[in-house]
């Protein structure tokens, strides 16, 4: 896997942009590695298409401010644009990489969109193999989701991130973030969509 992520990652350091944002001088060699790093995970040992519809990273230094659709300002760590754009504070990027089992990956996450998004919806199903795939993937998410927002409204914790029970593609990107670091917990607690993540992603990081 190893030599196969380092080739994943010269294609993707070649194919997109970097941008430095809100006041970081430049996006360094060492930082357009890190993040290529984080990305091409998500793709290594499966079929994919080198996140076709991204063509920019933009990178800030620390969370920015963004304003939504309604004008309504937001401190954030991190975006996925399905115009072609993944926005992320590298603070975050290194957070994410350097402490690997709180669950919390923003990279991870915001690369999970662009999967999600690539078929024009972001609705927590990203481009699968064969019509029979879509089927148990919506039957096993829906059925989770559900399970999931019925213990966040009676406030339990789960394995998965509270955030997930915003919408369905934030289920899918905080699943995923789950899925790689804390695989363990993932899978005692809804092995059906630990299950659907590893014949998806096509690794096991159980055995990592
Ligand atoms: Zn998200």
């Amino acid at each position: 896997l190893r030599d196969e992520l380092e080739g994943l990652m010269h294609v993707f350091i070649h194919e997109k942009s970097f941008e430095a944002c809100g006041g970081l001088e430049t996006v360094t060699g060492h930082m357009q590695r890190v993040i290529a790093a984080q990305a091409c995970l998500l793709l290594v040992n499966r079929k994919h298409d080198y996140y076709r519809k991204l063509r920019s990273i933009l990178l800030y230094p620390t969370a920015y401010k963004a304003k939504d659709e309604h004008g309504e300002e937001s401190v954030r760590l991190g975006e996925s644009w399905h115009s072609g754009s993944v926005i992320l504070a590298w603070e975050s990027v290194i957070a994410g990489g350097r402490n690997e089992e709180d669950g919390h990956h923003v990279s991870l996450h915001e690369f999970a969109h662009q999967l999600d998004q690539v078929d024009g919806a972001a609705d927590g199903v990203p481009e699968l193999a064969g019509t029979g795939s879509y089927r148990a993937w919506s039957q096993v998410f829906s059925k989770a989701y559900k399970r999931f927002n019925d213990k966040v409204d009676r406030g339990k914790r789960t394995v998965i991130d509270d955030y997930g029970a915003t919408n369905p593609a934030e289920f899918f990107a905080v699943a995923t973030e789950t899925f790689y670091e804390k695989p363990r917990q993932l899978k005692e607690e809804y092995p059906k969509v630990y299950q659907q993540l590893k014949s998806y992603y096509q690794v096991n990081p159980l055995e990592w």
